[in-house]
């Protein structure tokens, strides 16, 4: 099929199932009580935080501002010290953590406990590495593609990577470690979540094949600038866009086809409106095309 001026979406889109859950904990807890607290954004998304705060979702910064209610833990996960703090204070927890970050969290701890100092591989600014380093008492973090700053002195070491990160970029910094590492035994293991993994490569696909790239997202998603870069690299005509007002200063004269990706905690309604701004301007989706 083609079309003078055309749109299609990349092979994965939306919210991954992690995503997609916590968000749906939320909103039943909402609707049966209209009130719920969380620390930090329970997604690195503005149009689903809003919706959210719009039902009752109060954010706060800290443990010391949660009081005996509702509470939900975020996708990316908190540090067991912070949880305890929370229940302490008398709130009613649910557990709205990815069941892969989850994952790597007991991995963690199973490590830990059996003797082994853990090296992430990952941001530690990132809330998901900042829960994950809470799991054990010996752990380190190394930047992707950087060194990391102490190097365990134990007989024994891990190497785990955020789930987030690229395949690639996780071996190529399990490599530069293993080289300094003077441990013994290191165990290395794949903690990459496939769903990013997918979705990278099915954004590279489409780059290569439109003129323009609209990568759909907020600006704190680590895994939506990710695929930004991806998405760049292939095609130097890429954009992020956030937001409809983003969109509407997008210009869209000349371009005659273009390829939209999302990250993983970007929702369908957005995707939806994205679509329909699209058509309104003359372009008619199509589930690919030639440049
Ligand atoms: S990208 Fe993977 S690890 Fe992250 S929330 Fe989604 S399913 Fe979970």
């Amino acid at each position: 099929m083609s079309a003078a001026k055309s749109f299609c979406r990349a092979g994965r889109i939306g919210f991954c199932f992690g995503v997609r859950r916590t968000v749906r904990m939320a909103q039943e807890i909402l609707a049966r009580t209209g009130r719920l607290t969380s620390i930090g954004e329970i997604v690195h998304n503005p149009q689903v935080m809003e919706g959210l705060v719009r039902r009752g979702l109060r954010v706060v910064s800290s443990p010391e501002e949660v009081g005996a209610e509702d509470f939900l833990v975020r996708s990316h996960g908190l540090a067991p010290q912070v949880v305890e703090e929370i229940r302490r204070r008398g709130a009613v927890i649910s557990d709205g953590v990815c069941p892969r970050v989850k994952k790597l969290q007991t991995l963690i701890s199973v490590l830990d406990t059996s003797g082994f100092s853990v090296i992430i591989v990952g941001d530690r600014t990132h809330p998901e590495v900042k829960a994950c380093m809470g799991f054990g008492r010996r752990v380190e973090v190394c930047p992707p593609g950087g060194a990391v700053s102490r190097l365990p002195a134990s007989a024994r070491a891990a190497i785990v990577g955020q789930t987030t990160l690229s395949f690639d970029e996780y071996l190529r910094s399990v490599r530069a470690i293993v080289d300094r590492l003077s441990a013994p035994c290191v165990r290395v293991f794949n903690t990459i979540c496939r769903v990013t993994e997918e979705r990278q490569a099915a954004a590279r696909e489409l780059s290569g094949r439109v003129q323009t790239v609209l990568v759909l997202g907020g600006r704190q998603s680590a895994n939506t600038r990710k695929l930004y870069e991806i998405c760049k690299a292939v095609n130097p005509r890429t954009f992020h866009v956030e937001s409809l007002s983003d969109l509407a200063a997008f210009p869209l004269s000349g371009v005659r086809s273009i390829g939209l990706t999302s990250g993983t905690s970007t929702a369908e309604e957005f995707i939806r409106a994205v679509a329909e701004h699209l058509r309104k301007n003359g372009y008619e989706e199509v589930p690919g095309y030639a440049k």
